[in-house]
């Protein structure tokens, strides 16, 4: 018997995992695709994430993974620059085909057990079944099967609320290579992002999902405005989109993490770091005393984010039209806004918090000490 079963091996449960072999705990990940495996996402790794794995178990990024650095952001609005800020932090690029291999080599280095190209079918009180018919016994279930994974659906009976994604590796050729473009002008939310990343770049849409909405003709058309000849591979694929209230545990040894558990910063639709931070807190909480009672403890913090972002984006898209006029040209406000987001390991603006800083910016040209809110 296993000590835990990990259903899904991206960032959530390869952190997990490598978590769990390094404390020589008996663990086995379980994922429907063989690695290595193609993930449809942006690639953006924040200074915030980098930091996580090299103070956890996980290690360091392998600098040969990054494909490039970049700390300038141009914001557009309907093709219109509101500005360009320069960031103290870069933000780092990569394929997340390579990242999320080198996270399951790290975990089998470590001593882990993998099962590779076999979906979970059901979910027992001590076992999982297989699509093949095998049954796995084990004391824990850590759930890091995705967005859409069997379950997310079997904690939260709710239907899911999600964006959907879609996006292109194009010729860098035809975007600017010294800046990381987000469009936010397009859509009823999210946003539109050109990710250099050397010999190509991420080209990418996310909204909250719209089943009426043509994704793959809008993004053709806007691909072909960049000039765009030659054919290019479109992915798809859902993420989670504002569902911070959901329930991340269930019965006696089920544990939620990642995109299964809700986790995205709905602001910049950032999962890596959630899904690495909570895979870390479901490992650590299956070691203690209580790990459901932990467990819930422990994401709390990412809970509170989560909504804390829905509810910011939320603003934003309200009046997104009134908010870009009076945010054009304030670059130092808008580089201090992304350094905080891309530093800060928990998502602590409000509202209010925010528009005190930005009265103490107008006011007096800094946001007090340390650049703290
Ligand atoms: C278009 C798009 C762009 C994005 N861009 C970024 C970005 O730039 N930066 C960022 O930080 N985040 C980004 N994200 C979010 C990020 O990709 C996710 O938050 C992150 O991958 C979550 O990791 P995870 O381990 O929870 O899930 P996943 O990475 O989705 O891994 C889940 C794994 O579970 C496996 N699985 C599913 N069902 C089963 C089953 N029944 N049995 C066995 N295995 C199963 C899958 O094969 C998969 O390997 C983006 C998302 C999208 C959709």
């Amino acid at each position: 018997m296993y000590d835990a079963v990990i259903i899904g091996g991206g960032p959530a449960g390869a952190s997990a995992g490598i978590y769990l072999a390094d404390k020589g705990k008996n663990v086995c990940i379980i994922d429907k695709s063989t690695f290595p495996r193609q993930k449809t996402c942006g690639g953006l790794l924040t200074i915030k994430t980098l930091e996580l794995m090299e103070s956890s178990p996980i290690g360091k990024l392998d600098s040969s993974l990054v494909l490039n650095r970049i700390n300038r952001v141009s914001l557009e609005n309907k093709g219109e620059k509101i500005a360009e800020m320069r960031c103290k932090n870069d933000f780092y690029l990569v394929d997340r085909l390579t990242f999320d291999n080198s996270l399951i080599e790290k975990y089998k280095a470590k001593g882990g057990h993998i099962i590779e190209g076999r979906a979970v079918t059901k979910i027992k009180d001590k076992s999982v079944v297989l699509n093949d018919g095998t049954e796995i016994e084990c004391r824990y279930i850590i759930g890091a099967d995705g967005c859409k994974g069997i379950t997310g659906r079997l904690v939260n009976r709710e239907p899911f609320v999600c964006a959907f994604g879609i996006e292109a590796e194009i010729p860098q050729r035809y975007v600017d290579s010294s800046a990381l473009l987000l469009e936010v002008g397009y859509f009823k939310d999210g946003y539109l992002w050109h990710f250099p990343k050397g010999e190509y770049a991420t080209v990418g849409f996310a909204f909250t999902y719209d089943k009426y909405f043509d994704y793959v003709g809008w993004f053709k058309s806007y691909i072909k405005k960049l000039g765009v000849t030659e054919n290019v591979k479109l992915k798809g694929a859902f993420l989670p989109y504002g569902m911070g209230s959901r329930t991340v545990t269930r019965g006696k040894n089920i544990l939620l993490a990642g995109d299964a558990a809700g986790f995205t910063d709905t602001v910049t639709g950032e999962g890596t770091y959630y899904a690495l931070l909570s895979g870390l807190m479901a490992a650590e909480s299956i070691m203690s005393q209580d790990p459901l009672a932990t467990y819930n403890k422990k994401t709390r913090q990412i809970i509170v984010s989560v909504e804390k972002s829905y509810e910011l984006v939320n603003k934003f898209y309200g009046n997104r039209d009134g908010l870009l006029k009076r945010l054009k040209g304030k670059t130092r406000f808008l580089s201090w806004f992304c350094d905080v987001q891309v530093s800060r390991n928990i998502y602590d603006f409000s509202i209010s918090r925010l528009s005190a800083a930005y009265m103490k910016y107008k006011l007096f040209g800094n946001f007090g000490k340390n650049n703290s809110l």
